[in-house]
């Protein structure tokens, strides 16, 4: 990782937690099935942890067994950046929040859609966002 502004990163080391600081500023991965949304099935919105930026859309979560959330895509293309990444002795695709750099995981090339893309998502990189319309539904729930 490039060295970055020590003023930025402190910034990040007191708005984050520390498992969420390892994860996007220092590119950690958290232990499979130990993160907040891998088994997150709620309509909405899965933002940047760090700055807020909308990444991915329930629509395109699904379940992949590998204990960290799945996406068949990113909400928007624009908002992901991809690297190559070499560590560890594996050529993989490196998946980065394009507003702030913040590291989110990695995606591989094993996907069910249609593009054949998963996603594979730290939870711990993600803030989730309850979609508007689910909250409309308790109103009829009520009346009923
Ligand atoms: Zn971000």
């Amino acid at each position: 990782m490039k060295p970055s502004d020590p003023e930025q990163e402190r910034a990040w080391r007191e708005r984050l937690s520390s498992e969420q600081y390892q994860v996007t500023r220092c590119s950690a991965t958290e232990a499979p099935f130990s993160g907040r949304y891998w088994n997150h099935h709620a309509d909405g919105e899965y933002r940047c942890v760090c700055c807020g930026a909308p990444l991915f859309d329930s629509n395109s979560k699904f379940d992949s067994g590998t204990g960290w959330p799945s996406f068949t895509q990113p909400a928007h293309d624009a908002r992901i950046a991809e690297h190559a990444d070499r560590s560890y002795g594996m050529v993989r695709t490196e998946v980065r929040c394009a507003s702030c750099e913040a590291h989110l995981g990695h995606v591989f090339p094993d996907g069910p859609g249609p593009d054949g893309l998963r996603y594979c998502i730290n939870s711990a990189a993600l803030d989730f966002e309850p979609a508007a319309d689910s909250a409309s539904d308790s109103p009829s729930a009520e009346s009923a």
